[in-house]
């Protein structure tokens, strides 16, 4: 049987720098492991307008489309600025998304104990956090119609419509329910079914696939007072699954309970393909940094956590997943601070290389 493939997308920034640490790590798998697999490189971004004249080939599409996973690293910086929107850097990602379909985002708030002063709640509030939040990607108010700005009598109306088909709601359910059984197996569903109809069908469809699965303990929470508690107690969920407009909201709130960006993973996934794997894009939820890139500054655990999650939900590789987690817990837990983990200390950071040493020496 041949390897999984992985297609890794530097793209821009530090992109590239945060990569070359992950490609470190990856090697280190296959060979510690036993865990090969077919990795190929290519252009996205910027640096495949800079080649082709466009952010992302076709030919490169196709290998996505081909690949077991994608693992990305960030796209953008000043130097597109200019450039017409249909060729900037971020049209290589949105295309990558939206022909991939990947309709489920899945955002980590994992709060590693050595960092957990740096959160604005109490320690004991983060210390051991552990949830995911599965946000709704391609449908909801971000895209229903009508829409638009009208005139009506002597005034202007803006218009947005918050639109979910069964279907969207039932898929993206799913992939939740899925995520919940590979964890704590308690789901928490988030909507307004007190005033928005989408959000009374959302329940309705949600509790429906919930009867596949029996052994996941669910639960609705109208978002507002999901929002609160959050902030209360975040410790009493593990999956939350929730509409495109709310998970942004709430996926940027559970985030940055637990400290710096150069530390979150994300990973989009889309319906299983043939051999039963999900179509999975994995990338830090961070940018490309441009007034940090090219100084070897840049934290790569976010991008090294983003392949932490490939291994679990594309790979069905649990247990070497945790090992890499376990392998970043322990580098923190050593002190080793790269800028954006510092604060007002007044001591010296290490480099993104040196991070990808220590995480390397851990393993
Ligand atoms: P985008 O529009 O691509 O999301 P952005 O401007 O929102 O980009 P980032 O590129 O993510 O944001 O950078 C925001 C800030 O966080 C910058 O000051 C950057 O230096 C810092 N930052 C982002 N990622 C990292 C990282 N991996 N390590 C250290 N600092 C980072
Ligand atoms: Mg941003």
């Amino acid at each position: 049987m041949s390897n999984p493939s992985l297609l890794i997308l530097p793209g821009d920034g530090i992109g590239p720098e945060v990569m070359a640490e992950v490609r470190r790590i990856i090697d280190w798998f296959g060979d510690k492991r036993g865990l090969a697999f077919d990795v190929s490189e290519d252009l996205v971004g910027g640096a495949a307008y800079d080649a082709h004249g466009a952010p992302l080939s076709d030919e490169t599409m196709a290998r996505a489309q081909d690949a077991d996973a994608v693992l990305l690293g960030a796209v953008g910086g000043p130097k597109y600025d200019t450039l017409d929107f249909s060729v900037k850097p971020e049209r290589g990602l949105l295309r990558l998304r939206k022909e991939m379909d990947l309709f489920a985002n899945l955002r980590p708030a994992q709060c590693f104990d050595a960092l957990a002063d740096f959160s604005s709640l109490k320690k004991d509030v983060v210390a051991g956090l552990d949830i995911m939040i599965v946000r709704e990607l391609t449908s909801g108010v971000y895209f229903g119609e009508p829409r638009g700005i009208i005139e009506e009598g002597n005034e202007r109306v803006g218009i947005n419509t918050q639109r979910y088909t069964e279907s969207e709601i039932e898929r993206v359910a799913r992939s939740a329910f899925e995520l919940a059984m590979k964890r704590g197996k308690k789901l928490c569903s988030m909507e307004k079914a007190n005033v928005m109809e989408s959000g009374v069908l959302w329940r309705e469809v949600v509790t429906r696939v919930g009867q596949d699965y029996p052994e996941v303990e669910l639960s609705h929470m109208y978002a507002d007072a999901g929002a609160m508690q959050l902030t209360r107690w975040p410790k009493q969920f593990d999956v939350i699954v929730t509409d495109n407009l709310f998970g942004d909201l709430l996926s940027d709130l559970a985030a940055m309970l637990t400290g710096s960006l150069g530390m979150l993973p994300s990973a989009s996934l889309g319906a299983p393909m043939a051999n039963g794997r999900p179509k999975a894009l994995y990338e830090p939820v961070h940018g490309s940094a441009p007034d940090i890139a090219g100084q070897g500054k840049a934290n790569p655990i976010a991008c090294i956590l983003s392949f932490a999650m490939a291994l679990r939900y594309s790979f069905d590789q649990g247990g070497e997943a945790a090992r890499l987690e376990k392998a970043v817990e322990t580098v923190l837990a050593q002190g080793h601070r790269t800028a954006d983990l510092l604060g007002e200390e007044g001591r010296a950071p290490i480099s993104t290389s040196q991070m990808g040493d220590a995480v390397l020496e851990a393993l």
